[in-house]
């Protein structure tokens, strides 16, 4: 009941947030008892005790703990999420400073490659990422060709979900890991401005998945940095691919144009490569 309580305040307040800074404020929404599928402990209630979660007012129940607890345990949400539970253990825990590092690096966000960075390092998507995207749309398109309402559309639906949750958590581990070695390397990291972008209004379904991903490595990155002690800045993404990053001048490029070349420098260097450089030129200057 407590949480409840503090829910509808933390959507008041976004909403609130939102209206002031001008964007689409979204009132927020009627929960129906069908989609409120968590709830919360806010301070005491549960125990951990070996191989057990006991929850007050349900009993003990078995568990398997993925990771050792750290630190001040606050609260514990209990998740249902397609067909599994999930208990969310919050925990209060120190920063872990890293020592100062001077290495700036500019990163450029793309569809083939997830990032490239201005040191010349490529992160590709993985090859089980995009095996499980594919499938993901042609379950898709599986869910809508059955009819509205029917068993056979809510089976498919739920076998949707469920990769879609698959495949959400796989790029959310390679986030983790590309975050964590930038965070690592580097004192100073950019990106572009996504926001500036546009990309939020769109509404295809591989496009939504690349922005997705891009929005999770962003801000991975920015709270892994912010408890390392090293910063994240992001610059307007404007003409970085176009721009040369030695001279200075308009490189025109058509999106199929891999090779940066320039002719007034006589600059050479991978596309995404050069605009990587470009952030990282605006995020230093
Ligand atoms: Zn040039």
């Amino acid at each position: 009941m407590q949480d409840v309580a503090k829910r509808l305040d933390k959507a008041f307040q976004a909403f609130y947030r939102r209206v002031k800074g001008g964007e689409k404020p979204g009132f927020p929404r009627f929960k129906p008892a069908s989609q409120y599928d968590s709830f919360t402990y806010p301070q005491g209630g549960y125990k951990l005790d070996g191989k057990k979660l006991k929850l007050s007012k349900i009993g003990d129940v078995r568990m398997k703990l993925h990771r050792p607890l750290e630190g001040k345990v606050k609260t514990c949400t209990i998740i249902q999420k397609n067909g599994k539970y999930y208990a969310c253990l919050s925990a209060e825990v120190e920063p872990k400073q890293l020592p100062y590092c001077a290495d700036a690096v500019g990163v450029d966000l793309g569809v083939r490659t997830l990032a490239v960075t201005s040191d010349g390092e490529h992160f590709k998507s993985p090859a089980y990422l995009r095996a499980s995207e594919k499938r993901l749309k042609r379950l898709q398109r599986s869910v809508s060709r059955k009819k509205k309402g029917s068993n056979r559309r809510k089976k498919a639906v739920h076998v949707l979900a469920r990769l879609h949750e698959h495949v959400a958590n796989q790029r959310k581990d390679y986030n983790h890991k590309v975050s964590r070695g930038l965070v690592n390397r580097y004192g100073l990291i950019a990106f572009e401005d996504l926001n500036v972008l546009g990309m939020t209004k769109n509404h295809n379904l591989a496009k939504s998945i690349v922005d997705s991903g891009w929005s999770q490595l962003v801000s991975f990155t920015t709270y892994k940095a912010e408890s390392a002690g090293r910063v994240v800045k992001q610059v307007d993404p404007r003409n970085t691919s176009q721009l040369c990053s030695s001279c200075g001048v308009v490189v025109k490029k058509l999106l199929k144009d891999r090779k940066h070349h320039c002719l007034c420098c006589g600059y050479v260097a991978d596309r995404d490569e050069n605009a990587a450089f470009n952030i990282l030129k605006r995020a230093t200057a």
